[in-house]
């Protein structure tokens, strides 16, 4: 017999986003006790990816944080510097202590269940929406979905550039990494296929997640991820002696397209919401600061779509016009990063990619790079049809 039953929410998609929201929820004696439904196909056992993200103080998942640094290296075009982050730290999740310590939290909630099945589809309703996983039907009052059954159209002049990486944690027989420095950004490697830079966070004297991530429209071949990260490993981590105990692969879209933010009574969230910085790829803090927007409007008896706010629109503009400069190549990403990083504070440029600066930190921020091609970029940006 087909379910059909009634919850006061549908969580579609129990990865980051959805279990950041659920977490916030569970926390709120409000929301506590309201019957959830998180829908996913997949059960989530495995660490099939690492977070690393930047954060001013305590944040919301500090007790699962594996990781954090408080100084990070830059290295770019005839510029190296090892920079303290203060009042960041960059911090590192991993996958699978996230969904360890979220599923945790929800197995000592009856009114919280999860259904393991493939959303088929969800839509509004006159009383609210109503998903469809297998034969069986689920209503609610409202859904946060992650989960994007349509792609949306990429439409002229729109971008649709590519961050994807392949990472690998090694380990070595003798000391080689200094633990408390992480790598950011290091553009010493060729840059033949486009913006590409490897990033290397020391989890101890002897072990170490090496990445080695492009900004392109296409994928590379295993062979030269692999190629990229053992040159990259023998010239600058000098070590040919190593042992390879994970890997990760991600692609990470960087593109202007239009996500959905809302429909109805369905808010969208995580990358299927748009909350992937275009520019950067970053997108946990974008989620974790989106879970803390709904749960403040449900508290508040509003709906939890918060409307678009000017600023939002400011930092879309931004992205497109680096965007713009990379995916058409108006100038190259490693000459693009250094001059920001040699000529800002990085307090500053964390809080601009947080989408968190003034008006006048961003224009003291764009002044420190070539102004006629980027004032090109921005006016095609603000007008194109
Ligand atoms: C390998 C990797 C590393 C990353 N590292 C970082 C990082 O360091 N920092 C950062 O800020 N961002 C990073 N990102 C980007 C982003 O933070 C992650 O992709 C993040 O998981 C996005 O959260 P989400 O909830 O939108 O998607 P997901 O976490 O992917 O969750 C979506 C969920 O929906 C489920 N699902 C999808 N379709 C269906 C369906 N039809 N029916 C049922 N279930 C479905 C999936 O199984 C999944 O569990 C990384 C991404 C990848 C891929």
């Amino acid at each position: 017999m087909p379910l059909n039953k009634v919850y006061d929410y549908i969580i579609a998609g129990g990865g980051c986003a959805g279990l950041s929201l659920v977490m916030r929820m569970l926390k709120e004696p409000q929301l506590s006790t309201k019957k959830i439904l998180i829908i996913d196909k997949d059960s989530k056992q495995l660490n099939d990816r690492t977070w690393c993200y930047w954060e001013k103080g305590e944040g919301f998942f500090d007790e699962i944080v594996y990781r954090k640094w408080e100084k990070a290296w830059f290295h770019g075009e005839g510029y190296s510097s090892l920079k303290g982050l203060d009042p960041y730290a960059y911090k590192m999740i991993r996958g699978i202590d996230f969904y360890r310590h979220c599923h945790a939290q929800i197995s000592a909630h009856p009114n919280v269940e999860i259904c393991l099945g493939e959303l088929k589809s969800i839509h509004n309703t006159s009383q609210g929406v109503e998903a469809i996983v297998g034969d069986d039907t689920y209503q609610a009052q409202y859904a946060f979905s992650s989960i994007l059954l349509t792609q949306p159209v990429l439409g002229k002049d729109q971008y649709d550039l590519l961050q994807h990486f392949k990472g690998w944690v090694i380990e070595t027989p003798e000391p080689v990494f200094h633990s408390n420095e992480a790598t950011l950004m290091d553009f010493r490697v060729t840059q033949e296929e486009g913006t590409t830079f490897v990033y290397v966070m020391p989890l101890s004297p002897q072990r170490a997640l090496v990445e080695y991530t492009l900004f392109t429209h296409t994928l590379l071949s295993d062979d030269q991820y692999d190629e990229g990260l053992r040159w990259y490993i023998q010239q600058f981590l000098q070590t040919d002696d190593y042992t390879i105990v994970e890997k990760e692969f991600g692609v990470i879209p960087m593109t202007d397209l239009s996500f959905p933010e809302r429909e109805g009574n369905i808010i969208y969230m995580g990358t299927a919401g748009g909350q992937t910085k275009p520019s950067s790829g970053y997108t946990f803090r974008f989620i974790q600061k989106k879970a803390d927007s709904i749960v403040g409007r449900l508290l508040l008896g509003l709906h939890p779509a918060a409307p678009i706010k000017a600023i939002e629109k400011r930092f879309k503009w931004f992205d497109k016009v680096l965007l713009h400069m990379l995916a058409r190549k108006k100038m190259t990403g490693k000459k693009i990063f250094s001059l920001l990083f040699s000529r800002n504070r990085i307090s500053t440029i964390f809080a601009f990619l947080d989408n968190e600066t003034s008006l006048l930190q961003e224009l003291r921020l764009l002044n420190t790079l070539p102004q006629i091609p980027f004032m090109r970029a921005g006016w095609f940006e603000l007008f194109k049809k």
